[in-house]
């Protein structure tokens, strides 16, 4: 969207980041309008800060009809490593080796309907960029917002100068760090920031990957005293990124990165990119009629790859919600479920990711393995175990990405809340295929709760698509795959779904 601007939008999404972007496309998923003010032009190709798009994620993607797309311009495919390497530099020993790295041995497996995938941030977003089309506003930025008990103003400046007026009905705020929204509601992060300072180097490297050592890895640790940190492969080409950990920002970064190689190796610098691990969580993520998601709502340390992911799950639980007011299938108190489902599990996401950020390659090094061929074979074993001990973890969370629960919350029933299980039905399609935007009644159709919930929702007129499993009991699933309800008399059960009594 470039020249004219609305003076009016059921939703504006402040922030066109990942987060943001993914709010656009799920409202856009249920037929719901919004505009998107981002002020950056074109994605940050130099700053690919996510790597790790979870097996969680890709389902959503899945389910938005942009997973094979995303997969199909990732540049390193999932099969071509799930594994991370432990060495003495990137052209160094091998000290161990962790396979089944962040659910990307999951094609075809029971457990998830897409495996995670190695892809950088700005692809991801340049994929959700163009999904989003015509909603986004690129070059303004959101100045200030007044909410009042009809809507909300939101003031929109562009590079320029210029200044508008939108009025909105409800607003996202996934404006990042700095929120502008997270101030404009008087929200505020709690928590604190690692005191090592953090340097990202991203460089080509000609001829790196023929020299090395290990093979493929989407990880490749380096446990060198001297320089530890982590790098991997941007592509298959010659691009690279890495991680040093405890540098600061006027770090050379050439000898940085020959460090972590082990040897003078030609490279050029593309980009450094300085940062602080933060463990915050805003202390309320919404007020009446605005909503954080994304980093405007949490920031956690990158290690487990959960940021952006944590927050596309905030873009689908806000959207389907804000869908659901909108086009007037549930009451406006469904809103305030959106705070109570998400904030424990960024909650728990910081803990989980601090935890793995407590023992990280200046940890894990050792002296003696860098010493010659003997020393190295003797301290090797105790390093590789404590890298099991301390990493697996990190690399292994899918009870965190994939068993994310809203047990407890008001509008799901005793017993229910998980995700969905996902299941083959036939070669190559899920049973999430078959779930439809909105709700799902997910079992024996014959049963004689299928009718009430059926007729239950066209007197409420909130979509309901009847997946016919024969012989199993009825489900009743949100449009966000969650189960809101399971058992055998569904009367009232839609309605509580919906957050009304
Ligand atoms: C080294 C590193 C590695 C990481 N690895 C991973 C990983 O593997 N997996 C993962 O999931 N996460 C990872 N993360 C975290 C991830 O990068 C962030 O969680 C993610 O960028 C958050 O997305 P967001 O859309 O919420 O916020 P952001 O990406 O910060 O986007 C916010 C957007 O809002 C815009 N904006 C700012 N102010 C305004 C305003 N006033 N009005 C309108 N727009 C505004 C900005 O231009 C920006 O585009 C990593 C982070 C780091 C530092």
């Amino acid at each position: 969207m470039n020249l004219d601007t609305p003076e009016s939008v059921p939703v504006l999404v402040a922030g066109g980041g990942p987060v943001g972007l993914a709010t656009a496309v799920e409202l856009a998923y249920h037929g719901v309008r919004c505009l998107v003010v981002e002020p950056r032009e074109s994605v940050s190709w130099l700053r690919p800060r996510a790597k790790t798009t979870s097996a969680r994620s890709m389902e959503l993607f899945r389910r938005w009809g942009l997973a094979e797309t995303l997969r199909s311009r990732a540049p390193l495919a999932v099969s071509w490593s799930d594994e991370a390497v432990f060495a003495t530099g990137l052209l160094g020993r091998e000290i161990t080796r962790i396979g089944g790295c962040f659910g990307l041995d999951l094609a075809g497996s029971d457990l998830a309907a897409e495996p995670g995938q190695q892809v950088p941030q700005p692809l991801v977003e340049e994929v959700l960029r163009e999904a989003t089309g015509d909603a986004l506003l690129t070059g303004w930025q959101v100045a200030g917002l007044r909410e009042d008990a009809d809507g909300v103003s939101v003031r929109i400046t562009s590079k320029t100068g210029e200044e508008r007026a939108v009025r909105a009905q409800y607003v996202v705020g996934c404006d990042g760090p700095r929120s502008v929204t997270r101030a404009a509601i008087g929200a505020r992060y709690e928590g604190r920031q690692d005191a090592r300072p953090n340097f990202n180097v991203v460089f080509r490297a000609p001829g790196l990957a023929e020299r090395l050592p290990h093979g493929p890895a989407v990880h490749y640790w380096v446990l060198n005293p001297a320089q530890p940190g982590l790098a991997g492969r941007l592509d298959l080409k010659e691009t690279w990124w890495c991680i040093a950990q405890g540098v600061r920002e006027d770090a050379d970064p050439v000898r940085l990165v020959r460090n972590l190689a082990g040897a003078d190796i030609d490279i050029e610098v593309l980009a450094t990119d300085p940062w602080t691990a933060r463990m915050l969580l805003a202390d309320r993520y919404a007020s009446e009629r605005v909503f954080l998601a994304g980093d405007a709502a949490h920031q956690n340390p990158p290690y487990g790859g959960h940021g952006f992911n944590t927050g596309i799950g905030d873009a689908v639980n806000i959207g389907w919600k804000l869908a659901a007011v909108l086009r007037g299938w549930a009451p406006a108190s469904l809103l305030r479920t959106y705070e109570s489902e998400r904030r424990p599990i960024a909650a728990d996401t910081i803990e989980a990711a601090a935890r793995n950020m407590a023992t990280l390659a200046p940890e894990l090094a050792d002296p003696a393995l860098m010493g010659d061929a003997a020393a190295f074979e003797r301290v090797r074993p105790a390093v590789a175990e404590a890298v099991r001990r301390t990493k697996d973890s990190e690399f292994h969370s899918l009870d965190l990405v994939l068993g994310y629960t809203y047990a407890g919350s008001p509008i799901v029933a005793p017993g229910a809340g998980e995700r969905l299980p996902h299941r083959w039905l036939s070669a190559g399609e899920s049973l999430y295929d078959r779930l439809g935007p909105g709700f799902s009644l997910v079992g024996d159709q014959r049963l004689p709760g299928a009718n009430v919930l059926v007729s239950e929702a066209r007197e409420l007129g909130v979509p309901l698509r009847a997946v016919d499993l024969p012989g199993e009991p009825l489900a009743l699933v949100r449009p966000d795959q969650h189960v809101a309800w399971r058992g055998e008399d569904p009367s009232g059960a839609l309605r509580a779904a919906l957050g009304e009594r």
